[in-house]
């Protein structure tokens, strides 16, 4: 079956889903502008991710380095007057590097330090420390489950500890996918960003050097975001919500 279009405008479906950040934030004794709202533009065209950012959108984030690439040319006024940040939320493949260095101000899916390494000496290379050094967040698998990426929960301080090291690398938080609504219990679901805000936590506390600016929870989409934000997601990211089902790959 086709998705159907979502009823609406890309504007008013952001109005929505800003709608329930608000009201999530507020259950939770939380500030609205406490959580951002990152749009996940995959299978999106350059048109309707120009649309969000008409409506107001600040960060994106998309999974395929190709798209990145290919919607960069449209967004790269707003990314050069620093009004647009721009994020990987896919796995990054070793020989995209340069590609995602020079389109995307954020890397979400840090899983291995072997990566990280890469990525660093990259930066390093250009010339990217401190201030200008690349945003990273460790994305961890906090359900075990196979099919997603991540590193595992128990692995996951040792680490972000070890990326916030890196003279190219700033640490700005972690990422979770998430257990799937569907199949699994609300209970399940929030376990899993419990367990991410624990982790983030314990890092932050150990006091390793580069890991006070690891801050951020990217966790929660579409379905979930409100469970993210009641355990203290910073960052959902969004995409049906906002453009509308995505056809089948
Ligand atoms: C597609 C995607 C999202 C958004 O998912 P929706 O359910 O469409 O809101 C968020 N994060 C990642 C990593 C994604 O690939």
């Amino acid at each position: 079956m086709q998705p159907q279009p979502a009823p609406g405008t890309v504007a008013d479906r952001l109005a929505t889903v800003r709608g329930r950040i608000a009201a999530a934030a507020d259950a939770a004794g939380r500030g609205p502008e406490e959580v951002r709202l990152l749009v996940a533009t995959k299978t999106q065209t350059a048109d309707a991710v120009l649309e969000a950012l008409a409506a107001g959108v600040d960060l994106i984030g998309e999974n395929r380095v190709q798209e990145l690439v290919a919607k960069a040319p449209a967004v790269a006024g707003r990314l050069a007057d620093g009004t647009l940040q721009v994020h990987m939320i896919g796995h990054l493949q070793r020989n995209k590097i340069n590609q995602v260095l020079a389109t995307a101000t954020g890397l979400e899916t840090l899983d291995s330090l072997d990566l990280a390494r890469a990525i660093s000496d990259r930066c390093v290379r250009d010339g990217r420390t401190g201030d200008t050094a690349l945003d990273v967040m460790v994305q961890v698998n906090v359900t075990g489950e196979d099919s997603k990426s991540g590193v595992g929960p128990e692995d996951a301080g040792a680490l972000a500890t070890a990326v916030a090291a890196l003279p190219g690398l700033r640490l700005t938080g972690f990422m979770t996918i998430g257990a799937r609504l569907e199949g699994s219990s609300e209970q399940t679901v929030r376990a899993g960003f419990a367990r991410l805000r624990a982790i983030r936590d314990e890092v932050l506390a150990s006091g390793a050097p580069g890991t006070g600016s690891a801050t951020e929870l990217s966790m929660g989409m579409t379905g979930d975001l409100e469970l993210a934000i009641a355990e203290g997601a910073t960052i959902v990211r969004v995409g049906t919500a906002v453009f509308g089902p995505r056809p089948a790959p």
